[in-house]
């Protein structure tokens, strides 16, 4: 028996990856989230941080594709997520944080403007709004992200927080 809030959580981490809302998750929507993110912050996909994004979104697909693409078409559709992916994910954090990793840090990357290391929080809500997360959730995400709440978010707060919005039982 799976709860309503269950569904609703279920559906909203699909929705997250599924970036055009076609009702399935492929490599389109991993390339398109490192295309709006580099329009957002003005930067091309030919310099390094650009061409880090896109590395980035491809071994994301690549290893979300090694986890839940059970029948190998290319396409995670939401049984292959709910059944594959949340379950293999919730089994196995570090996994999920290690395959979120390089497009998480080249993300921040674009975002810090001053390149000090670290997003703002509100470099990071822009990031969010960029993968579709609704302008004032992203806002009190970002902050929330901002674990020790010195104002900048760092990979590893944001690393953590995904890996645990994927991961953490209903
Ligand atoms: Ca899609
Ligand atoms: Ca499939």
């Amino acid at each position: 028996m799976v709860s309503t809030e269950s569904e609703r959580r279920v559906a909203a981490r699909f929705a997250t990856f599924d970036q055009d809302g076609n009702g399935y998750i492929d490599r389109a929507d991993f390339s398109s989230a490192a295309k709006t993110l580099l329009t957002e912050f003005g930067t091309t996909a030919r310099c390094d941080k650009g061409q880090a994004l896109y590395n980035g979104a491809e071994a994301f697909w690549q290893g979300m594709a090694g986890i839940a693409d059970r029948d190998g078409d290319q396409r995670i559709t939401r049984d292959e997520f709910v059944h594959g992916a949340v379950k293999r994910l919730r089994d196995n954090p570090d996994r999920f944080a290690e395959i979120a990793r390089p497009f998480l840090q080249a993300a921040l990357a674009v975002a810090d403007a001053d390149a000090d290391g670290a997003a703002t929080v509100q470099e990071t809500a822009r990031v969010l709004r960029c993968l579709g997360i609704a302008g004032d959730a992203a806002d009190s995400v970002a902050a929330a992200l901002d674990g020790d709440r010195d104002g900048r978010v760092t990979e590893s707060e944001v690393v953590t927080a995904f890996a645990r919005y994927f991961t953490v039982p209903e």
